[in-house]
């Protein structure tokens, strides 16, 4: 293997939602590969936290606090790194949320509340990287999917939509964005063990299916979609572009 195919030193990632989860995971895989991170999150004492965790192990970690479905806070933050010289080479869009209620209960408010931060918010901060990237023809876009990219569960319709969106949404930045040198893919956990599945993982009988349902036979550990990100983020994913790599202990794969 050539030396270095894997190798972030002298990048900087971009990574949404990393001041937990499966964000903070990935946030540090990359910085074990070398780069530094800037880490995302709504809450600012959270993040300092986060980020205050990976300079403690000698980790470069930049501090961003902005909702990512905030446009103007979202074209903000871009200004203040342009300002402190911090130029975004790796984009993780990792932030979301989930919301659980069956469709003929949802309100509209839910439904975009869900749209905007799982969907738009990769547009919003894909569009604000890309413009920073074709410039200097070259960066990588990681999206963060799910296997609701793929399939439907009843009860998270709006997520399921989102999810599937950004597989396309992926496949839209590669058309537009690989001839500047930008390669922009998508990783697509399974069943991960998150704050955001905690009720789940509680739930005896959510907790079995999981567990059936998966070739594996577990959930998966955030730590476990550091390959992946290592690999999208780095010279070893040059040529690939467009795709979507499920993390699922070959859930996908089975009925
Ligand atoms: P968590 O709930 O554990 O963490 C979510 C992170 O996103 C937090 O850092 C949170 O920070 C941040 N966040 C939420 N909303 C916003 C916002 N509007 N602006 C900025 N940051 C925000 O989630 P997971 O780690 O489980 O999930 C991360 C991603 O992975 C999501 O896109 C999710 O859909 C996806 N995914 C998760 C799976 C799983 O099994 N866990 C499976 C498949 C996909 P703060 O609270 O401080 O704002």
């Amino acid at each position: 293997m050539p030396a270095g195919l894997f190798e972030l030193t002298g990048q900087t990632a971009l990574v949404t939602g990393s001041s937990r989860g499966l964000g903070r995971a990935m946030a540090e895989g990359l910085a074990d590969a070398g780069a530094a991170i800037v880490l995302n999150g709504t809450d600012p004492d959270r993040l300092a936290a986060a980020a205050g965790g990976m300079r403690g192990r000698g980790f470069i970690a930049h501090e961003a606090c902005f909702d990512v479905t905030d446009e103007a806070a979202v074209a903000a933050a871009f200004a203040r790194l342009d300002g402190d010289g911090i130029a975004v080479d790796i984009l993780v869009n990792n932030a979301g949320i989930q919301w659980r209620q069956p469709m003929v209960d949802l309100a509209t408010a839910d439904w975009r509340r869900v749209m905007e931060t799982n969907l738009t918010s990769a547009f919003v901060v894909g569009r604000e990287a890309a413009r920073r990237m074709i410039p200097r023809g070259r960066g990588k876009i990681v999206n963060v999917g799910s296997l609701m990219s793929e399939l439907a569960r009843a009860t998270i319709a709006p997520y399921t939509v989102a999810k599937g969106g950004i597989k396309m949404l992926t496949r839209a930045m590669a058309a537009e964005w690989a001839q500047h040198g930008i390669q922009a893919n998508a990783i697509g956990p399974g069943y991960m063990l998150t704050d955001m599945n905690q009720a789940l993982v509680d739930d005896p009988a959510f907790d079995a299916w999981v567990k059936g349902r998966t070739p594996s036979r577990r959930w998966g550990r955030p730590e476990e979609l550091i390959g992946a990100s290592v690999f999208l983020a780095s010279a070893a994913s040059d040529y690939v572009n467009g795709q979507i790599i499920y993390v699922d202990g070959g859930m996908l794969a089975v009925l």
